[in-house]
């Protein structure tokens, strides 16, 4: 999974840092894999992760910021069992997205369609 540098969620947008160390300031500081700045609208990711924790940690950030942009009440129990299973039925499934945002092919011009056919019946 690509995270990218910045992620849009519901009308924001979040600019995505990295960071050696995470401390949770909500959590007398204990350090974390990632934290979700709501006010500043930052997701601070920590630096080193293996692909598949970075993945599944960028994900629970983004369900953090999607329950509390749209008033969910999921808290820290449910975001991290929908993150936990969400990402497991991606990889399990192996669930690509990737033509969500794919562009459409340009419409190939019917004459050169034409053409490209009579040659291959000529070979
Ligand atoms: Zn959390």
């Amino acid at each position: 999974m690509r995270i990218p540098r910045t992620v849009k969620l519901g009308n924001h947008e979040f600019k995505v840092i990295y960071k050696k160390t995470i401390r949770h300031p909500g959590k007398n500081g204990e350090e974390c894999y990632g934290l979700c700045d709501y006010d500043s609208h930052v997701i601070y990711l920590q630096r080193g992760m293996h692909p598949s924790k970075k993945s599944e940690v960028f994900f629970h950030e983004c369900l953090h910021a999607i329950d509390e942009l749209f008033d969910l009440r999921l808290g820290e129990k449910k975001v991290n069992l929908l993150a936990v299973t969400v990402m497991a039925w991606i990889k399990n499934n192996r669930i690509d997205f990737g033509v969500i945002n794919a562009k459409r092919k340009p419409r190939r011009n019917r004459a050169h369609t034409k053409k490209r056919r009579s040659k291959r019946k000529r070979n």
